[in-house]
């Protein structure tokens, strides 16, 4: 057997081990962390939570919780790694990038499977999400492309000068439960392309589907320890924020946490890009589409169940556009079908978890209480065969007003509210008003007020007549304000700038010519 012939049996043999972690999530035992290339128990099994399928109710698997002892040996394993990995050749890493773009693009059904099972979302969204994240890994495959530097001949008499990026060492991806393969291939693909080695706490809600990427990496060809999983809770977060050898720290989750997050990592010392909550506003001016706008608020504002960070939650109608454009939604939204994300019909899935779907009724019943008129009431929805699951129907709001907490609060469920605004001006004062500032929209037909829009909207992405404005992998996405704490949005050119350091050399080949005292500062000669 060659060695390469050895290299790929031991990997595929490992791959192995990866598949039977899954299986052991579906079969409802033990979802373990992923550290120096194998799957591994812990030190101390006895910290664990549970996995429920939000659709059925049902407790579906136990999840390792790590110590601060399994950190430090993922670290421990990831500092090694970055040892060969970080001198790495470019074309090495483009062909493990290549081949695990492959591997995920093949396995993209069963991953979007694993993720409706313990997410909720229906099985489309799913597949969305994978394709989603696949695209940021396509655009790290241009890694030698992007981390090129520059070069200058001759800045003075037999000098050059240039610049290099090179990787940081080991960095940490702390991830949310709402989107668990996209929100972490917005990290780890350009994180690893830029030759660092990766440490990654998912949620604990929704762990599975890491450590199955983690055995396609192996597969992929990417050594042992480049790339390590711990499940947990804040024991293993806090670990990783006060980690002498971590070097940066991506986070997305809630406000709260990212705040949390960004000043504990930097004063550590470390680079830290935290991520947090939302409250999307999508503005509807008098001369907009209104069957566009209602099929968007409809859709932006109730798929995924309303978890996704880019969510619609408040339509801002402005003049008398909410008269018109009420009637259109809720009549939408009495087509929609709440149930099994596993059901080909279902159009929106349950709830997480038991705690949210409380957490999102107790808001519904405050709008209502201070006055807010409900429009639709998801509330008293019963899903046959599914008497237990996590769900809650599409909610509707009118007359909200901005002093209410469902205004005022991330609800992160299905529950769309709509202001009236007698101006333009107000819905923009409105909107610059949220200390949140993920992502606007605007709903017209006139390109110069979308683009007065869009210069005068305090918020970090902006859609025009697109509800749900996420870029594309090769540009950056983050929001403003509390939305994004730190300088560096995720994944395009922040990425690769956040996960390297830049480097300029000057250098000089000596000329015998050129010998001799000098001791004045460097200048130009
Ligand atoms: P969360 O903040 O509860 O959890 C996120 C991560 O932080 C998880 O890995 C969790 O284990 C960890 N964590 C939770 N509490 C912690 C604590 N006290 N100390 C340390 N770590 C802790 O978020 P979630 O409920 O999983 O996800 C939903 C949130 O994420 C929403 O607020 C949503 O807007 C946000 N989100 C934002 C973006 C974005 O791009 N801005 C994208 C996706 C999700």
């Amino acid at each position: 057997m060659t060695g390469v012939e050895n290299h790929v049996s031991t990997e595929r043999s490992r791959a192995r081990a990866g598949n039977a972690t899954e299986t052991d999530a579906r079969s409802g035992t033990r979802i373990d962390h992923w550290i120096g290339g194998r799957v591994d128990r812990g030190i101390d099994g006895n910290r664990a939570g549970t996995v429920y399928d939000p659709a059925s109710g049902a407790a579906i698997a136990q999840v390792t919780f790590a110590t601060a002892g399994d950190v430090d040996r993922a670290v421990s394993s990831a500092k090694a790694a970055f040892e060969e990995w970080g001198m790495s050749t470019l074309s090495r890493r483009t062909a493990v990038l290549f081949r695990f773009r492959e591997l995920v693009s093949r396995a993209a059904d069963e991953l979007a499977r694993t993720i409706v099972r313990e997410h909720g979302k229906v099985l489309a969204d799913a597949r969305g999400e994978v394709q989603r994240a696949l695209e940021v890994v396509e655009f790290a495959c241009g890694i030698p492309q992007l981390i090129k530097g520059e070069f200058s001949e001759n800045v003075s008499t037999n000098v050059d000068s240039y610049s290099i990026r090179q990787p940081l060492g080991v960095v940490a991806g702390i991830t949310p439960f709402n989107f668990p393969i996209m929100v972490p291939m917005w990290m780890y693909p350009v994180a690893i392309a830029a030759g660092n080695c990766f440490v990654l706490k998912p949620s604990e809600k929704d762990p599975s589907v890491s450590m199955r990427v983690a055995a396609l990496w192996q597969e992929a060809g990417l050594p042992d320890g480049v790339f390590n999983v711990v499940q947990g809770d804040r024991v293993a977060v806090e670990r990783l924020l006060e980690h002498p050898d971590v070097a940066a720290v991506s986070f997305v989750g809630s406000t709260p946490i990212a705040r949390h997050i960004y000043e504990t990592g930097t004063k550590h010392g470390k680079r830290v890009q935290a991520l947090g909550g939302a409250k999307n506003h999508m503005v509807v001016l008098p001369d907009a589409d209104l069957e566009l706008a209602a099929d968007s608020a409809v859709n932006a504002g109730f798929g995924s169940a309303g978890q996704r960070c880019m969510a619609i939650s408040v339509l801002v109608a402005v003049g008398d556009v909410a008269d018109r454009l009420v009637p259109l939604i809720q009549d939408r939204i009495g087509a929609l079908t709440t149930g099994d994300g596993m059901t080909p019909d279902s159009d929106m899935g349950p709830l997480v978890s038991r705690d949210q779907l409380e957490r999102v009724k107790r808001f519904v019943a405050e709008g209502e209480a201070a006055g807010a008129t409900v429009v639709t009431d998801g509330r008293d929805i019963r899903v046959s065969g599914r008497e237990n699951g996590f769900f809650l129907g599409p909610c509707l709001f009118d007359h909200v007003r901005p002093d209410m907490s469902v205004y005022r609060e991330e609800i992160f469920g299905p529950v769309l509210c709509v202001v009236r605004t007698d101006t333009y001006a107000d819905a923009v004062k409105l909107v610059n008003d949220s200390p949140y500032a993920n992502g606007v929209a605007v709903f017209t037909n006139d390109g110069g007020a979308a683009r007065t829009f869009q210069n005068q909207i305090q918020v970090g992405m902006v859609g025009i007549n697109v509800p749900i404005p996420v870029p594309m992998a090769y540009y950056s996405f983050g929001g403003w304000k509390d939305s994004l704490f730190g300088d560096a949005h995720v994944h395009g050119a922040e990425g690769v700038k956040f996960y390297t350091r830049g480097k300029v050399v000057t250098s000089r080949w000596p000329a015998p010519h050129l010998r001799g005292k000098n001791l004045g500062f460097p200048t130009v000669t």
